[in-house]
């Protein structure tokens, strides 16, 4: 079994469900006591936040390249981003060390693509709505048609995540107005929508929706279980 690399606390609330859903994962393939092989790193996030919404992406990137090398030091044979948001500088990450860097955005499209949509509603953090890293990759790399909510919807989303999931708080209001998103969505024509913050699981499950629901933290987390126990 490899060594998995978590690169977390982006928020830490997510990378609790990482930990968890890894183990779970290798528990249920290799059964009894078996568990996996993990190194986390947990950044301070509110260091992170800052300087994103600062605009200082360069300054989070040497925050994260250290890290990643920090994890491969400690034995990880593979990395982690935990966090979609983060994947915009996971091309500075990859290339500061020689461990494969599972993209959160590939497996979730591969999985799309195995599941036959074509056109999928994406939620996540305004940077990963709005930009190139994560949208436009969906859409060049795999063909993916990717609708995103209008601008002060955009808004709500965002505010949420950072305001209340990644403090731990779900409320009942802000449900309704992921809900009332995700319907306008499907109005649109998506056949599926992408849970593209590693929060928003906490929020927001399938039982509330008939409309398909691409959880990356369970997409992100089963890949890193495939690759670990693979070869
Ligand atoms: N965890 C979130 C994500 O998946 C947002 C936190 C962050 O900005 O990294 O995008």
């Amino acid at each position: 079994m490899k060594t998995i690399g978590l690169l977390g606390g982006m928020s830490w609330e997510s990378t609790t469900l990482y930990y968890q859903l890894i183990n779970q994962g290798v528990r249920q393939a290799l059964g009894g006591l078996h568990s996996a092989k993990i190194v986390l790193y947990s950044v301070d996030f509110h260091e992170i936040e800052q300087r994103q919404h600062a605009g200082d992406w360069a300054g989070t990137a040497l925050m994260l390249t250290d890290a990643a090398r920090r994890l491969e030091a400690a034995g990880a044979d593979l990395l982690l981003i935990c966090t979609n948001t983060m994947h915009k500088v996971a091309p500075a990450v990859e290339a500061a060390t020689a461990m494969p860097l599972l993209h959160i955005a590939d497996a979730t499209a591969r999985r799309l693509q195995a599941d036959g949509i074509r056109r999928v509603g994406l939620l996540g953090t305004r940077f990963t709505m709005e930009q190139d890293f994560y949208k436009g990759r969906l859409e060049q790399d795999f063909g993916l048609e990717v609708l995103v909510p209008e601008a002060a919807a955009r808004e709500q989303v965002h505010r949420i995540i950072y305001q209340e999931l990644c403090l731990g708080e779900t409320r009942a209001a802000s449900r309704a107005q992921y809900l009332d998103i995700i319907g306008q969505l499907k109005q649109c024509g998506a056949e599926a929508v992408i849970l593209g913050c590693t929060e928003i699981t906490l929020l927001i499950q399938q039982s509330h929706t008939s409309l398909p629901l691409y959880d990356t933290t369970a997409i992100h987390a089963q890949a890193a279980v495939t690759a670990a126990l693979a070869g």
